[in-house]
């Protein structure tokens, strides 16, 4: 093996193929350097790479080149500031899911006002804990962004693998946040006095199985992103379970897909849920769709 400087190591990977900053990350990920460190990597840029941290570099940059998430090779994956574990029985938490953790804390906001802010004229008193709930938690990124922003609320999350379960107890455990987990198919093994709650959020799978675009996802779970024909099978059951276990004035909050913020909001509306409405991400597309069930 030809020994080479870090600088070299990054144009031979880019040369291969792979974008500058995934060369960067993976190749301080080959020398234990915490992913922050590209700063580090230009002064060092002269420092020639030891035969194991190359071997280590060279297979990931394999991987990454075979369209695996940079997430599962390097095992982390930053979702709402929190360092989350992730690998293939998960699915790799996209930055487009943070629009819906920030929707959900807006409505928890407004059903107990946060202490020491007076209460805003919206706000709803509840009495006790306020009650989450996750479906299909995979990583349980959803879930632990919630419960590290209101450490006052009791946070519920299911998935129907026992392996993301796995996942998402590693990364409870790892980040010393409190949730309960459930391995059920939506809301099938959810049952109880505790299992009502005052808002349900899910990222379900919403791709529909003939859609091209899986084929470059064949890394990630394929349950936790194909969804029948048209991408909506799981968002039809989760609409029409959902209010059953909603408190009255409880929120349901779900991520879609780029072109089904009609087909979801018209699921929504004809399951009873009202305020319907839809939230766009950073890209501005229509990627969440939530309503209230204000029956009592
Ligand atoms: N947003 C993901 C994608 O299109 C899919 C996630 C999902 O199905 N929940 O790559």
């Amino acid at each position: 093996m030809i020994t080479l400087s870090l600088a070299q190591a990054l144009n031979a990977a880019t040369a291969r193929g792979l974008e500058r900053l995934d060369a960067q990350w993976l190749l301080l990920h080959a020398l234990g350097k915490p992913t922050q460190g590209r700063a580090w990597l230009l002064t060092h840029d002269t420092d020639t790479l030891a035969p194991a941290a190359q071997a280590t570099f060279d297979a990931a940059v394999q991987r990454r080149l075979s369209g695996e998430p940079l997430a599962y090779i390097t095992g982390t994956r930053e979702f709402f500031g929190l360092p989350l574990q992730v690998d293939a029985r998960v699915l790799d938490p996209r930055p487009d899911t943070e629009t819906l953790v920030e929707w959900a804390l807006e409505v928890l906001n407004e059903q107990t006002p946060v202490h020491p802010a007076p209460p805003s004229v919206h706000a709803e008193l509840v009495e006790g804990p306020l009650h989450i709930l996750d479906l299909g938690t995979g990583s349980g990124a959803i879930a632990l962004a919630l419960k590290h922003n209101r450490p006052d609320a009791q946070v519920t999350a299911v998935d129907a693998s026992r392996d993301a379960l796995a996942v998402a107890h590693t990364n409870a455990l790892a980040l010393n946040l409190q949730v309960e987990l459930i391995q059920s198919h939506w809301l099938k093994n959810v049952s109880g006095p505790c299992h009502t709650f005052h808002l349900i959020v899910s990222n379900p799978p919403y791709i529909a199985a003939a859609d091209p675009h899986l084929t470059a996802l064949h890394h990630e779970p394929l349950q936790a992103l194909a969804s029948g024909a048209d991408g909506l099978d799981d968002i039809r059951q989760i609409t029409t379970q959902a209010s059953a276990h909603l408190h009255p004035g409880g929120w349901l909050l779900l991520e879609h897909g780029y072109d089904q913020a009609e087909p979801v909001r018209a699921l929504l509306t004809a399951a009873g849920f009202a305020n319907v409405q839809s939230r766009r991400d950073l890209n501005g597309i229509e990627r969440c769709s939530g309503g209230r069930w204000t029956h009592v």
